[in-house]
Formats: structure tokens, C-alpha cells, sequence
């Protein structure tokens, strides 16, 4: 981030603005959105801007500013759209260190203006450090067509009731407060009953809220899917977003973290590749604990937390130290890389059943009825097999499946940094070694990648 967005103060704060046409036009506009004190050089305005300013009280002075005239200002614009007067322009503002913004030339521009959403006092500001202007443009427009008009409204009264919700303790108590306030009671008072019944609205709210029990604390158990932010269930997102404190895999990428409250804590347990691991009773004493405390706590598993996820194990544990629980499924690592592949893991004729195994368990490599995987047609996904590959294909091999059958191995589904490598049971070790991988694979026992074999005889053919 080259560019750092912060919201500026500008109330009775000089702000500067030299140019004659449309730009100095524009900005001006722009800034007469604010509370600032406008000062604009034009040495030979044109009519609009002219009666721009008049309308709005703003002095124009006829001629080029001098170094006097920066002194004290917040902010300068260097609007000519002419090279050397900006520069010339950009110059004195330095001197008199000012922030200033040449027009059109992000090179020569301390600060750049983003696009703006405006709904007073929510604002939102939309930039893209200059590099796709059209962009910024198009969500803007997203953005306009989605945020209510109230929300100004709604923002302004909330604004003016702040100190007295500081009757609510902070934290939880005082953030369910507001979001009763933001997403139930304060729309509906304002379409029913208006603006100005908003703040009496916000009194009955507080008093509502000061005479409730407090929520006990409680753990929901989510599954954050393979990795893709796009592929979180939307309540797994609502439940993060009101989490007090997140207790994740190490599996979990930070783009998903990135999804809670900044204020969450962050606790990462499990363990990474073969390293060491979070002992169970831990994990479990963590949870307990901070529920225990009235927080609301979101242990975060990678893919489905039902799925090789010792799930059983801290529901129990929440279960006997009488805390409240829930479970919300994820897209577990084979549903995501048979996708990725553009293959079904079940297919009519072929296979009725499919098999979810891992190649380890606490006690080493995992036995499981190969005979019934050895016949043709079989599908498993097989988690953490990268260590047990050579262990599973003498199994299997041993049990009469075909050394042609199809493997497909996928590192890191879902991420930016996926990738799919393609095999036959007989070479599978050999595979696994020359591939390397450092991210979390699932194998897919049994099936090729649709993608690839539908891609070629396509090729084929437009070169025939
Ligand atoms: N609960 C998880 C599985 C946890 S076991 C789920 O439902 O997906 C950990 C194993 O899952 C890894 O060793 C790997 O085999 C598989 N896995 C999890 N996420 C993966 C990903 N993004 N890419 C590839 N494999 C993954």
C-alpha cells in the first residue's frame, strides 16, 4: 500500500485550490462538500467556475498565488491541467510544506482523492493508487446502487446518541446495541416513523438493552473451507464477523482471518505439515475458557470440521463443561479438488460409493479394506497421504487394483497457489517425490481431470 487512506479533518481548515477551468471546477465542487475554507486562484476564470464560487460565498482571486497565500493550509490543489503552472503551483505548497495534489499527475502528487461514496457521515473512499481509475469508478457505482440512502440518517442520530450508549458496558453488550440499532430497529423507525423519531428510538433501545441478561458465552465450530474466501458459507462469515475471539488451524489462510473483527483475538492452534501440534486438551481448555468467560468464540477448522477434524472430541469437551455449541459445515478438501478438476466423485455405473480416508492415524499408516478399493471403478480421496503414498499403492496393488488406474493429486485447493499434478497408481511415489510439494495435498484415488481430457481432443481439432 503506497498510498495510506485516512479521513482528514477539514472543518474551518484553509484549503487551497489554483487553476481557471474544469479542473479547478471539479475540485471545487468536491470540496464544498467539507467544512473547509476554500481559497481559490483563478487568473482568468471561466463562467461556470466563476458562478460556482459566487453561489457559494467562496472568494475568488484574480491572479497567480504567491507563497503568502499557502501558509496555513491543510490542503492545496494544483488544478490548471497546465504542466508548469502546477508544478510551479506544486513548488510553493511544498515550500510552505503543504500536502498538495496535482491534477492528472499522480508522479507529482503527494496525495491522490479517492472516489467517494457519500453518506454522510458514512463515508467510503475508493482508490487504487491511480491504477485503474475505471475501477475505482465501477465500484462507486456498485456501491451507490447498494448502500440505503437512510444509512446517513441512521449514521447522524447514532452519532449524536454515542455518549449516551456509554451506558452499556463496552465491548459485546455496547456493539449489540448498535447493531440492533444499524440492521433491525433503526431502519424500520426511520421507513415507519421518520428521522426525527430516531433518537427516541434510541432511548427505548437502550433501555431495552440495559434491562437484558447478558448473553452467555457460547463456541461455534465452523468449517472455513479449503482456503478461497468464496467458498465460506455465508453464515460461517456472519458467525466470524461477531466472533470475540477466533481459535484457528494453522491451515486457515489469512484472507479468511482477514473476514473478522479487527478487534478479535487470534489464537492459532493445530499444527502445520509434521511440526509440532497443539495438544487436544489444550485446544479444548482454550475454547472452554473463553467461553466460559461470556465471549463469543469461533473455533475455525480448514475445509468441513466433521471431516478428519477431531470435532467429536472438543464437542464433548464443551458438552461436559456444560457450554453451548454449534456446527457449521465446510467444503471439505475433496468436494473442493474434485471441482477443481471438473470431475464427480460419484458417477453412474462407475461408482455408488466414495470413500474419505486418511492415509494416517495416531498410530501410524491407517489400514482400511483395500480389497474393496482395489476394484475398478473405485474413488477415494484421501487426506494426508502425502507420507503414506508408497504405503497405499503396495496395499492396493497387493489387492489386485490396476497399476493404470488414475490419481490425481491437488496441493492446495482453491488457493492462488494451487496446483494439480496427474498420475497412475503404479508411478504414484515417484510422482509425489518429483512434485515437492509444501502445501497440504488431497488425492483423489481413482479419478482424472475432466479439464485436461475434454481440452485436447478441442485442440485437435482446431489444428486439423
Ligand atoms: N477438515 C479438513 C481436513 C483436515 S485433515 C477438510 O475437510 O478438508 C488435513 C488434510 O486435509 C491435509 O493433509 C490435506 O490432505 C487435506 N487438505 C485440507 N485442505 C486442503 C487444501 N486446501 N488443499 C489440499 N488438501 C487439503
Amino acid at each position: 500500500m503506497q498510498h495510506f487512506p485516512i479521513f482528514l479533518d477539514l472543518a474551518d481548515r484553509k484549503v487551497v485550490i489554483a487553476g481557471s477551468g474544469a479542473f479547478a471546477l471539479a475540485k471545487l465542487r468536491l470540496l464544498l462538500k467539507t467544512e473547509a475554507r476554500l481559497h481559490l486562484f483563478a487568473e482568468a476564470p471561466e463562467a461556470d467556475l466563476e458562478a460556482t464560487a459566487t453561489a457559494h460565498g467562496v472568494t475568488l482571486n484574480r491572479r497567480a498565488p504567491g507563497a503568502a497565500d499557502l501558509t496555513g493550509a491543510a490542503l492545496a490543489y494544483g488544478a490548471h491541467g497546465e504542466a508548469e503552472a502546477d508544478a510551479r503551483f506544486a513548488r510553493l505548497a511544498r515550500a510552505a510544506g503543504v500536502l498538495v495534489n496535482v491534477v492528472d499527475n499522480l508522479e507529482g502528487s503527494d496525495f491522490i482523492t479517492p472516489a467517494i461514496v457519500d453518506r454522510a457521515p458514512v463515508t467510503i473512499a475508493i482508490g487504487t493508487e491511480g491504477a485503474a481509475p475505471v475501477l475505482a469508478r465501477a465500484l462507486k457505482t456498485d456501491l451507490e446502487e447498494r448502500l440505503p440512502q437512510g444509512l446517513g440518517p441512521l449514521a447522524r442520530a447514532g452519532k449524536l446518541f454515542r455518549a449516551r450508549a456509554e451506558a452499556l458496558p463496552q465491548g459485546r453488550a455496547r456493539r449489540d446495541f448498535w447493531a440492533d440499532y444499524y440492521f433491525r430497529t433503526g431502519p424500520e423507525v426511520l421507513a415507519e416513523a421518520g428521522e426525527e423519531l430516531l433518537d427516541h428510538a434510541l432511548e427505548a433501545l437502550l433501555r431495552e438493552h440495559l434491562n437484558a441478561e447478558p448473553e452467555p458465552g457460547r463456541v461455534d465450530l465452523v468449517g472455513a473451507g479449503p482456503g478461497d474466501p468464496e467458498l465460506m458459507t455465508l453464515k460461517a462469515r456472519r458467525l466470524l464477523d461477531a466472533a470475540d475471539v477466533v481459535i484457528h488451524d494453522r491451515l486457515v489462510p489469512a484472507a479468511i482471518l482477514e473476514l473478522a473483527r479487527r478487534e478479535a483475538e487470534f489464537i492459532a492452534v493445530g499444527k502445520e505439515g509434521f511440526g509440532p501440534s497443539t495438544p487436544q486438551e489444550q485446544i479444548n481448555d482454550l475454547m472452554i475458557r473463553h467461553a466460559a468467560a461470556g465471549l463469543r468464540v469461533v473455533r475455525l477448522k480448514g475445509g468441513d470440521a466433521s471431516v478428519f477434524g477431531r470435532l467429536d472430541e472438543e464437542t464433548e469437551a464443551l458438552t461436559g463443561a456444560g457450554i453451548d455449541w454449534s456446527v457449521t459445515p465446510g467444503i471439505t478438501a475433496a468436494s473442493a479438488a474434485a471441482a477443481a478438476i471438473g470431475a464427480s466423485l460419484t458417477r453412474r455405473g462407475r461408482n455408488g460409493e466414495l470413500r474419505l480416508l486418511t492415509a494416517q492415524d495416531v498410530q501410524g499408516y491407517a489400514d482400511h479394506d483395500w480389497r474393496a478399493l482395489a476394484r475398478p471403478g473405485a474413488v477415494a480421496a484421501i487426506y494426508m497421504g502425502k507420507r503414506a503414498a508408497r504405503f497405499v499403492q503396495g496395499r492396493l496393488i497387493m489387492h489386485g487394483a490396476d497399476a493404470e488406474t488414475p490419481v490425481t493429486l491437488v496441493e492446495n485447493v482453491s488457493r492462488p497457489d494451487q496446483r494439480i499434478v496427474t498420475a497412475r497408481l503404479g508411478d504414484l511415489p515417484a510422482t509425489l517425490a518429483e512434485a515437492a510439494f509444501a502445501g497440504p495435498v488431497i488425492t483423489l484415488f481413482g479419478l482424472a481431470p475432466a479439464k485436461a481430457a475434454a481440452v485436447l481432443p478441442a485442440l485437435l481439432e482446431e489444428f486439423a
